[in-house]
């Protein structure tokens, strides 16, 4: 493979087609289901193979993303989803979930396995074990700098975003959307509740913050400082934007095609302006480098606005009832979509008028337009361009790419026409009639390599010819052509059919699991603090998880106390013979031998597969994703009978972010943050009014967002029982010891009822 890869998004058909035409080595695209962006087009399973056929007759890679949670009914169709892919000759998939990469290495042992962005991969021990599950490459984590990069001594292929949107959360950690809109990230369906307005509070009074768009991050542009990213470990270098229009697609890629090139050839990351104008034009919400080169918060948030910046258009001069007049500093035309800063409202311009109010379809820079008043408009102010229809015009217009081809062809007198084509690798020969001798005009290299030469609508074009012929012979052209036709077919298929598929291993019965599902129902703790702690042992518990590494170690050597590790490790101190609650599987990596495992709901497990995967790696209790429902946990207690565990009673974590908003909004990011280790208490209001409380994890300052309301299914408790659930978790945040002997006593109670009756 080509050592270094642009990987573009392809939302759908007419996206990939500007992809690969502006110079993509590799697109990304997701199926009807099971793909992390489901509000995309996306591709039928009609489409899929046309996909594919034409991304490999231009050589371009083709991947498909499978990078959802798999819950354990849709196992067998996401598996003949991929059986589909595969037999199609995709390049590789795109998975998040573990179960479902375990599965797939097993039964489709070609296949190559891609660790999705989703998996939250952020160093090198995470790394260890994708690589033991046969992972070829992984998509980093966007948090990480381009320092910590190239640190990651590895032979895994590293694939790092480069361009487009961001996500405040680390990916695959957050629930905000699951739980509050029942529109899980998990799942493709993320409802984007880091692009609304929020209000920070401390102690319940508002901060006051110069924007409202407290969660919202700019968009990540790395074309200035692309040289230092190249010049890495970094193997594929990738596009977001799936949801983003065709065009946008094309001109990023145009953009990141001809820095790749420049840089390759001749040691400059230039690129012409123009190229990075449309970019800006297209979209952004203000552009970041991102964590890849350690941005300050100012740099990487955009608090005043979540939506595209557009370009300055002009200012608004006068407005009346009916009519805008608004002074242009660019020019305006029909279909044009505006936005008005002031008043923050916008519309796509259907009646253009010039300064005499006259109809016109187009207005020139540093002249007088009208448009209707149509949204109410009161104040004056700056006027965006946020469509530009011309520019989009003009990205639907671009050079298809052509691929060189060399012709060879031999004409001897009395012998066999011969024709050969041949693209570098594949070379075909057809043979025509025999060759005559001239009766009138004889056949000449020049007539001939007209005729070969146009290439026409195909995605060839002529670049070699190697001419063998007798002068004064005759060739049919009617014959020559029909030659050539058949060639570019049958060159057009060799390209397009790469590889040959079939080795499927069926080893993936799931045969019942032969344990006992245990007796006995466990009650089981997560605590942050030495009260909480303390109430706990008082009632029993059989484990309790403590959050606060100074306070675990005052308790370690009772029998039922844990520490809780970080779902964010960027080191493994030496751990044995202690019992961890773990929050990624880097863990696994370094503290299954020689300690006690237990998987925190971060891990997203919602399916046998996934619960065997830790079960193997010496996971000795798993508890469920959060996002699980009853009916789903039915079905997997059905195929595994591992120890398993829920959070019953607790406030849930939606977020965990490496940005500090409190160091930005109140400590205006001077120096050290200590605002968040303060004494007050600090959270986030949303326009229902719901309160999200905000922790800080000191030893990362990485920033927790806690859910509004408690998650409570204590009453409920029978019914986990009898789908197997044996280990119920309350999960504490600020509750006194009262609070936390009150609630587990409830608990208990209902547990002890419950397991009487039955
Ligand atoms: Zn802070």
């Amino acid at each position: 493979m080509k050592t270094k890869e642009l990987l573009a998004p392809a939302g759908d058909m007419e996206s990939l087609r500007q992809a690969i035409h502006n110079g993509a080595d590799a697109v990304y695209l997701a199926g009807k289901k099971f793909g992390a962006r489901e509000y995309a087009p996306n591709f039928t399973k009609k489409e899929l193979p046309e996909a594919i056929k034409y991304c490999h007759l231009y050589d371009v890679k083709i991947y498909v993303t499978v990078n959802t949670i798999i819950y354990e009914k849709e196992l067998p169709e996401a598996l003949e989803f991929i059986e589909f892919l595969y037999l199609n000759q995709v390049d590789a998939i795109i998975v998040q979930d573990l179960g479902l990469i375990k599965i797939v290495r097993k039964k489709y042992p070609n296949l190559e396995i891609h660790a999705s962005t989703q998996l939250n991969t952020h160093n090198l021990s995470q790394i260890k074990v994708l690589e033991k599950l046969g992972v070829k490459r992984v998509v980093l984590a966007r948090e990480l700098s381009l320092s910590e990069i190239k640190k990651l001594k590895t032979k895994m292929e590293i694939e790092v975003f480069i361009h487009g949107a961001l996500c405040v959360c680390y990916s695959g950690q957050c629930l905000f959307s699951s739980l509050l809109m029942n529109r899980s990230g998990n799942r493709g369906s993320c409802a984007q509740l880091c692009r609304l307005s929020y209000k920070l509070l401390q102690d319940n009074e508002e901060v006051s913050t110069s924007g409202k768009y407290l969660l919202s991050p700019k968009e990540l542009n790395t074309a200035i400082y692309f040289e230092e990213l190249l010049n890495s470990n970094i193997t594929s270098f990738k596009i977001e934007g799936r949801m983003k229009s065709p065009e946008y697609v094309g001109c990023v890629t145009k953009l990141y095609r001809e820095i790749m090139d420049n840089i390759l050839k001749y040691h400059v990351p230039s690129f012409h302006s123009q190229n990075y104008e449309d970019v800006e034009r297209m979209f952004n919400r203000d552009f970041t480098s991102g964590h890849l080169f350690n941005v300050g918060s100012n740099k990487y948030m955009n608090i005043t606005s979540s939506n595209h910046q557009g370009k300055r258009l002009g200012s608004v001069i006068q407005v009346t009832k009916d009519k805008i007049k608004i002074l242009l500093e660019d020019e305006l035309n029909q279909e044009d979509g505006i936005r008005f800063q002031n008043e923050d409202k916008g519309f796509i311009v259907n009646y253009l008028y010039d300064k005499d109010q006259k109809l016109v379809n187009h207005v020139d820079s540093d002249k007088i337009a009208y448009v209707d008043n149509k949204i109410a408009l009161k104040s004056k102010g700056i006027v965006l361009k946020t469509i530009d229809k011309k520019l989009i015009n003009r990205l639907k217009d671009y050079p298809l790419k052509k691929i060189a081809v060399d012709f060879k062809i031999k004409a001897h007198l009395n012998d066999l026409l011969t024709i050969t084509i041949t693209d570098g690798i594949n070379i075909i020969t057809k043979e025509g009639s025999i060759v005559n001798k001239a009766i009138n005009q004889p056949t000449t290299e020049d007539i001939i390599i007209k005729k070969l030469g146009s290439l026409g609508n195909t995605p060839f074009e002529a670049s070699n010819y190697d001419i063998d012929i007798d002068s004064n012979i005759f060739i049919n052209m009617s014959e020559l052509k029909e030659l050539k036709h058949q060639l570019v077919s049958k060159l057009i298929n060799e390209r397009e059919q790469k590889i040959i598929r079939d080795t499927i291993i069926d080893n993936t019965k799931v045969l019942p699991d032969q344990r006992k599902i245990k007796a006995n129902i466990n009650i089981t703790a997560l605590v942050r603090t030495k009260d909480q702690l303390e109430a706990c042992l008082k009632k029993n518990l059989d484990a309790i998880y403590v959050d606060n590494k100074e306070l675990y170690e005052n308790y370690k050597n009772k029998e039922n106390v844990y520490l809780r590790l970080s779902r964010i490790m960027k080191n493994y101190e030496p751990l044995s013979n202690q019992k961890l609650l773990i929050g990624e599987i880097g863990a696994l990596n370094e503290y299954s031998k020689n300690n006690e495992l237990v998987s925190d709901y971060f891990l997203n497990v919602v399916n046998s597969e996934n619960i065997k995967f830790l079960e193997e790696n010496n996971v000795k209790r798993i508890t469920l994703s959060i996002e699980n429902n009853l009916e789903n946990i039915k079905e997997i207690t059905k195929n595994v009978h591992a120890d398993l565990e829920m959070v019953i009673y607790g406030l849930p974590e939606v977020m965990i972010m490496k940005y500090c908003p409190l160091n930005y909004l109140i400590n205006h990011n001077k120096g050290v943050c200590k605002v968040c280790q303060d004494q007050h208490e600090y959270s986030l209001l949303d326009s229902y009014h719901h309160k999200y409380p905000l922790l800080n994890e000191k030893s990362n300052h990485l920033t927790h967002i806690f859910y509004y309301q408690e998650l409570d299914y204590i009453s409920k408790i029978d019914d986990y029982i009898k789908v197997g659930v044996r280990n119920f978790r309350c999960d504490f945040f600020k509750e006194s010891k009262e609070e936390v002997e009150n609630i587990l006593d409830k608990l208990i109670s209902v547990k002890n009822s419950k397991v009487k009756d039955n």
